[in-house]
């Protein structure tokens, strides 16, 4: 199975034959959302995932093709007049850049995550809880394709002041040298699988050497499976991928594939299910995760197949996010009862090989805040809520409450519940950032 990557973004996708099958307004939507959101797609995404008989509704459409509705009325029409008038490049940039910015491109504070080694701010890591490093390669901004809903899209749509990148592996080296508590190193980007493997082995080579013992897994976070499984299985260097894989194995580490699947039709193809294989023969894990998405996988049954599929092929079903407060949320957002909803009636509905899964989570600035259910308290509705990670790992897997509200999409929207002033993370955060300004800035 071999295939050549060709990439579509707004200057070539016209070319595509399967944009005939779009209205002229789809087009017209495609230009003006495409402008603020990053759009860029690919012949195996075109070709293999989207089906284009269905395209008013097709999951994987929406997963890439910018639509209207992806952009509030006030901006679109803002971007629309624009480009009717023919307005200059210039003035067009500043807009587009003036509405990113109000799409609160740096969600849940991640600049908070940004160490320091000495003076240095490390703009390639974040470090967050003790035990994992994240670490965005520079060479690993981008994606095969871009996801609509996608948080990080600043990093590639050109916002350099806000792009978490770093090139020298050398001062990730230095940071995990004097940071013993470290177990787990996280790869992320962008994709980092979009990384040819030698720059990818100059990464993580330096790390199997005895001195970072300390480090036990080697994580990979990425979409490739999704949106180029031929990374995998007929890129030029996909065997030295395969290289990689075993010296981190042989290296005596836990290597694992942190998967991005957000639809089971993404787990269809031939290609994704050789790709898997492939990867499983290294003894590598794939755990897999997926933010909860409306217009994308809002229903039990969807989840209910997409766990079960990847059990089916041997990966192990992780993480359930809420969608991300970023971007175009308000078209892929939905209230925090109606998670929990989706998630239990999915969760009910499968193997306990499945249940590994968590959620649905909300990756805010104190943790990672799962939603337990709604229950009814001494005549008060509320949520029940425990953090799965907190920047205070004291608190983790703690139950607490906060008022039930149906609305609610993210927890800045959530108010502690029976009256209480605040919630019982809250007090402890200032001392916090004073006994450890080092992890968190
Ligand atoms: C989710 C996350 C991690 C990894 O958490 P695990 O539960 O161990 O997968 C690490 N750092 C940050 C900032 C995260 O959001
Ligand atoms: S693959 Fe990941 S980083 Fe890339 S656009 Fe999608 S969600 Fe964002």
């Amino acid at each position: 199975m071999e295939k050549i990557i060709k990439s579509y973004t707004l200057h070539n996708y016209r070319t595509l034959p399967q944009i005939n099958s779009l209205s002229d307004e789809m087009i017209r939507d495609i230009e003006v959302v495409g402008r603020v959101l990053p759009f860029k797609t690919n012949n195996y995404v075109i070709e293999e995932l989207i089906d284009w008989n269905n395209i008013e509704s097709d999951p994987i459409f929406t997963l890439n093709f910018p639509r209207k509705e992806m952009l509030e009325k006030k901006h679109y029409y803002m971007i629309e007049k624009l480009l009717n008038n023919d307005a200059e490049k210039t003035i067009i940039d500043a807009k587009v850049q003036q509405i990113r910015l109000s799409l609160n491109p740096n969600p849940a504070g991640q600049e908070h995550n940004v160490p320091y080694l000495g003076e240095i701010k490390l703009k390639g890591i974040q470090h967050k809880y003790p035990e994992t490093v994240l670490f965005f390669p520079s060479q690993g901004q981008t994606c095969h394709a871009y996801c609509t809903f996608c948080f990080r899209w600043p990093q590639f749509s050109g916002m350099s002041g806000l792009k978490f990148a770093m090139k020298e592996t050398d001062l990730l080296l230095k940071y995990l040298r004097i940071h013993k508590e470290v177990t787990d190193i996280l790869f992320t980007g962008g994709d980092p699988m979009v990384i040819s493997a030698s720059v990818l082995r100059s990464y993580i080579e330096p790390l199997l050497q005895p001195e970072f013992n300390h480090i036990h897994s080697i994580r990979i976070g990425t979409k490739s499976l999704t949106y180029w499984p031929y990374r995998f299985l007929s890129d030029k260097d996909s065997d030295d991928i395969f290289r990689l894989f075993d010296s981190i194995i042989a290296a005596g580490k836990n290597l694992s594939i942190q998967a991005h699947f957000n639809h089971p039709v993404e787990l269809s193809t031939d290609a994704v299910k050789q790709a898997i294989s492939r990867i499983r023969t290294t003894g590598a894990q794939i755990r897999t995760q997926s933010p909860l998405l409306k217009h994308i996988n809002d229903r039990p049954e969807l989840w209910a197949q997409m766990w079960r599929k990847q059990v089916d092929l041997g990966c192990i079903p992780y993480y359930m996010f809420v969608a991300r407060d970023t971007g175009s949320r308000h078209y892929f957002e939905l209230p925090l009862d109606k998670c929990w909803q989706i998630f239990r009636r999915a969760y009910r509905q499968v193997s306990g090989l499945c249940r590994t899964v968590r959620g649905p989570s909300m990756s805010d600035h104190p943790g990672k805040i799962q939603i337990l259910g709604v229950q009814e308290i001494k005549g008060e509705k509320v949520f029940v809520l425990r953090f799965l990670q907190g920047r205070d790992p004291k608190w983790v897997d703690i139950p607490f409450f906060a008022e039930y509200n149906p609305k609610a999409t993210w927890f800045d929207q959530l108010k502690p519940a029976f009256g209480e002033e605040k919630f019982f993370f809250e007090e402890n955060r200032s001392k916090l950032t004073r006994t450890k300004p080092f992890l968190f800035e």
